[in-house]
């Protein structure tokens, strides 16, 4: 199953599975969310999810989930070097997301559609993420890039903190719990993540602007890519991703639908 809160597949990968698929989308989507760290690319990805029943692969949320569980995944030299950089704040080599990413390749045909976050994140991400998109036959709907300015972020990054047990997401500003350090939800300790730490957070921005033009140019030359203004409210700034979607539509069955016509035999 690929709705949010089940993801085996994509959270464990090597031959797990996720359980009980639930009905098919008619048309499923298959998008990638862009932006800098903390530009609210989680909370977009849940209300996009929500609507067109994506299934929200996260390439960060791999890593984290392997921390969490450090008796499997996470108990491998491979691993442990990924885990390190992330704690540093700076960006996995390609090497290993790669390998990550193709030994989850059935999540990238998933009659679910999906909803890639934080990957491709280089440009060499991107060209793979191509060739494997070819190999099982799914084309990108749309490559949507949340952008605000950098103030924004770093007050976003600064003050998120995250539930220890149930992984909820708050903001001491934004998103404040009723009783400060507790998750509303389950009672939870909240904590900030070792890459939220100031410190952690500028060596993500400047990893972030040091590799992301390259990817940006690339979408933008296949013709999926859209900027959304991304400073507004959370409901700002799903209306805008909605716009744009639900305005452009899927550039490439435009294209199939003008291919099928030019070989129409004339009237
Ligand atoms: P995120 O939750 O997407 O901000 O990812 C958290 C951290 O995981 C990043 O700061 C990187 O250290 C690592 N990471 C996640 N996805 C990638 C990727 N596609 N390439 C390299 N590093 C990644």
């Amino acid at each position: 199953m690929h709705r949010k809160g089940d993801r085996t597949a994509w959270l464990k990968g090597g031959r797990a599975t996720c359980i009980a698929p639930g009905p098919f989308p008619k048309r499923p989507w298959y998008l990638v969310l862009l932006g800098p760290p903390g530009v609210g690319k989680g909370t977009q990805a849940d209300k996009l999810v929500e609507t067109y029943g994506a299934c929200h692969l996260s390439t960060g949320e791999i890593f984290r989930a392997a921390c969490r569980n450090p008796c499997e995944a996470a108990d491998s030299p491979v691993m442990r070097a990924a885990l390190d950089a992330m704690a540093r704040g700076e960006l996995v080599s390609d090497e290993i997301v790669i390998e990550i990413i193709r030994e989850r390749i059935r999540c990238l045909h998933c009659m679910h559609g999906f909803l890639l976050d934080g990957f491709p994140r280089t440009v060499e991400q991107a060209r793979v993420l191509d060739q494997l998109l070819e190999q099982v036959g799914t084309r990108l709907d749309a490559v949507i890039l949340l952008d605000a300015p950098e103030e924004v972020i770093i007050q976003r990054l600064s003050g998120r903190r995250v539930c220890r047990q149930c992984k909820a997401s708050w903001h001491v500003q934004y998103k404040p719990t009723r009783v400060d350090g507790i998750c509303d939800n389950c009672g939870g300790e909240l904590f900030l993540r070792d890459d939220d730490r100031p410190e952690s957070v500028k060596v993500r921005l400047d990893a972030y602007r040091n590799t992301i033009g390259p990817v940006i140019d690339h979408y933008r030359d296949s013709g999926v890519l859209h900027v959304v203004d991304a400073s507004g409210s959370p409901e700002q700034v799903f209306a805008n991703i909605r716009a744009v979607l639900e305005a452009e539509g899927r550039p490439w069955e435009k294209t199939l639908d003008e291919a099928a016509a030019r070989q129409a035999p004339p009237a």
